[in-house]
């Protein structure tokens, strides 16, 4: 039963998923793949289970994007396989997550220069340069897999990014402006520790260790900046709204 499954998280130790789904754990049949993208959501810590065995696979004969018949699925298929609906949501969810650090590229600047005290800047001018090494990574997942790069734009990160903007100009000036920078900035991070989290799950899933290796990199940054941000909160940001 899905709800008894227990979970390793990707940094912690074994925790019982508090959605009580995991998607590693699902079964790709009939419109499977929406099943996986649904559950996606509620995925926050990208549930994983542990490893067992070697690469499955690391060449795909087939590239088309055109998902074949579920019930035509061959035996390679289940067992990690390139070519299969799982494999195709993976490169959705990279390419969109490769859109998301794009555009963040261009809004932490801007961040940076409306933080108001010196910690919570530099925490966002050093996220910037691990969000161009996130980039880098991904560019190096998709070679490990023999992929190119589809162009997708992530609209939720549009939309983050675009709430945070009128944020910023709303408190622009105000003792809030810091606490209200990193809201922004913590609604990102944990948008994209989901998507890490998703994408470590299906890359253990289907075998991909180059790609898994990768990726946990990238969320131990993003869970790593989302404390700090909460730090400088606690520690700062919230009083000194609170007094201003
Ligand atoms: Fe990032
Ligand atoms: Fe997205
Ligand atoms: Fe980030």
């Amino acid at each position: 039963m899905l709800h008894e499954r227990r979970c390793a998280d990707v940094t912690t130790p074994w925790v019982i998923d508090p959605s009580g789904v995991c998607g590693s754990r699902l079964q790709l049949s009939g419109n499977g793949a929406m099943d996986v993208a649904l559950v996606e959501n509620f995925n926050r810590k990208g549930a994983m289970k542990k490893r067992s065995g070697k690469n499955q696979s690391s060449s795909r004969s087939n590239k088309t994007t055109t998902r074949r018949n579920p019930s035509a699925q061959s035996e390679d298929e289940s067992d990690g396989g390139m070519n299969n609906a799982l494999h195709e949501l993976f490169l959705e969810e990279l390419a969109d997550i490769y859109s998301a650090e794009q555009q963040l590229t261009k809004a932490l600047p801007k961040m940076a220069k409306a933080a108001e005290s010196d910690e919570l800047r530099e925490a966002f001018e050093e996220h910037l340069q691990q969000t161009e090494e996130q980039i880098s990574r991904l560019e190096q997942v998709f070679e490990s897999l023999d992929e190119s790069m589809k162009r997708k734009t992530c609209k939720a990160m549009q939309g983050l990014i675009e709430e945070g903007a009128e944020i910023m100009q709303e408190q622009k000036g105000s003792p809030a402006i810091d606490a209200a920078l990193i809201a922004a900035a913590q609604k990102v991070e944990h948008y994209e520790i989901a998507t890490y989290g998703t994408l470590c799950t299906w890359a253990d899933q289907m075998g991909h260790q180059d790609a898994l290796d990768l990726l946990k990199q990238s969320i131990e940054e993003e869970e790593a900046t989302d404390e700090r941000l909460t730090e400088l909160a606690e520690s700062l940001a919230n009083q000194r709204a609170e007094q201003g």
